[in-house]
């Protein structure tokens, strides 16, 4: 049966590669305003793929004017358990095309890859479930339903709209989320964790202007020295976040090799990790805080002058199980409790996103982690984490609070989805095709 859905797959895929190549082809990105007419062409071959695999098809919006989603679908067998299937058609913007070694909207095959603005991210995700659904023909083995959206990228705005109109149209038992990634090539992955955020912007003033630093220096503290060391307040000598109160959690055990860390991070040569725990605790499911911007006189031009006030962006992470509302209350204590030599403080939350932590058990999840290690020869998913978040994924939970949600996807650690360059491997999309019909197959039981 397995062998026959793989063989199945294997011949399908040509006419897979060929569709979501036409789907890269199209500009659809999001966030440019020139190119809203490519969104509504890459809604309306997102459409067309699905009505020719026989499901009711309709390109749907919040409201006139806002970006096009595309829902769909077809009824299986009477008593079968129905399985939403999203996606997004939009896609990031490309950015310089002298980053790029190929055109990033003619799909490129070079290697192991697929190359294209939105050959994984997410037009991958779209192709995936039309490949999955073409395994089985005319014989679906559940009710199958489609909801792709068209505003991903930039934020998804209308989601919560669109999934409140058509809550009927797109309730069902399984929601497969296709639209994050795998542990690495040869290794699947379910995610089943995702980190908040706050972001809060700290205002120090020590003076009501500035004054000479010569004059006054000595005796009055200056906003950017003072700002300094209420930032150093916030991790301990080991890098670890010093708040009091934050939540944190045990996370999967799994080996985040050295070297992949390296390359994928970015780090300078010598750098040290901060914090304590494994690679991927200190990843997914325990709380990071970072200075992502600062306002301060240039260094050029900088005078003899105490500076007044200064401010910083704090971007804080946080684990799963946390609330941004106890986050925000932690974070604000720390720093009334902190700030040094009596100087004012002024604290703004700039924008929260809830972390989400997805019951990972049940008859679906079983159901999906069978489909994954038969597809993947034996190599059972891991529960992945990711450090960053997804805030539509929360919206689907809380609309739908009585279906499994599993978040699944194509991307791998060299996907380079957002960047240049970015590429599909053409292998693990194939067995991402074959555990999603696997998958289809095992939850009609
Ligand atoms: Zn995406």
């Amino acid at each position: 049966m397995s062998a026959d859905i793989r063989a199945k797959v294997a011949e399908l895929l040509p006419g897979i590669r060929r569709d979501l190549e036409g789907l890269v082809r199209i500009e659809s990105v999001s966030a440019d305003p020139a190119r809203a007419g490519e969104v509504e062409r890459s809604a309306q071959r997102t459409r067309d793929l699905f009505a020719a695999e026989g499901l009711e098809v309709e390109i749907v919006r919040a409201h006139e004017g806002a970006p096009p989603a595309v829902i769909g679908e077809r009824p299986g067998p009477e008593g079968a358990p129905t399985v939403l299937l999203y996606a997004h058609h939009d896609v990031q913007p490309e950015n310089d095309h002298a980053d790029w070694d190929s055109p990033p909207f003619e799909p490129t095959e070079r290697g192991e890859r697929l190359y294209g603005r939105g050959a994984a991210d997410d037009k991958a995700g779209i192709a995936a479930h039309l490949g999955a659904l073409r395994v089985f023909g005319e014989e679906l083995p559940v009710t199958v339903k489609v909801f792709i959206e068209g505003e991903e990228e930039v934020g998804s705005d209308t989601l919560p709209a669109l999934l409140e109109q058509y809550a009927d149209r797109l309730a069902a038992d399984v929601i497969v989320i296709a639209d994050s990634g795998n542990w690495d090539i040869g290794v699947p992955a379910l995610t089943t964790s995702l980190r908040g955020l706050v972001r809060m912007d700290v205002e120090i003033r020590t003076l009501t202007h500035a004054v000479h630093s010569g004059m006054w220096g000595g005796l009055a503290p200056d906003a950017l020295m003072t700002l300094a060391r209420l930032i150093s307040t916030l991790h301990d000598d080991a890098g670890e976040v010093a708040i009091a109160g934050l939540h944190s959690g045990p996370a999967a055990e799994v080996d985040y090799p050295e070297e992949r860390l390296r390359a994928e991070s970015g780090a300078a040569p010598g750098l040290e990790w901060i914090g304590t725990g494994s690679a991927v605790e200190r990843l997914w499911t325990k709380p990071a805080l970072s200075i992502t911007g600062l306002d301060a006189p240039k260094v050029e031009g900088a005078s003899n002058t105490l500076v007044p006030a200064a401010r910083a962006r704090i971007s804080m992470r946080i684990a799963p199980g946390d609330t941004t509302a106890n986050a925000t209350a932690r974070l604000t204590e720390h720093l009334e409790r902190h700030v040094p030599w009596g100087a004012t403080l002024r604290t703004t939350v700039v924008d929260t996103g809830e972390a989400t932590q997805i019951d990972a058990t049940g008859p679906a999840y079983d159901a999906a982690r069978a489909a994954f290690t038969e597809a993947w020869d034996g190599t059972a998913p891991i529960d992945m984490g990711v450090g960053g978040s997804i805030p539509f994924i929360a919206e689907f939970l809380e609309t739908f609070p009585q279906a499994s949600v599993l978040v699944t996807g194509v991307e791998d650690p060299d996907t380079r989805a957002h960047g240049a360059n970015e590429g599909l491997h053409l292998a693990e999309f194939e067995r991402v095709i074959v555990a999603e019909a696997l998958m289809l197959r095992n939850l009609a039981g």
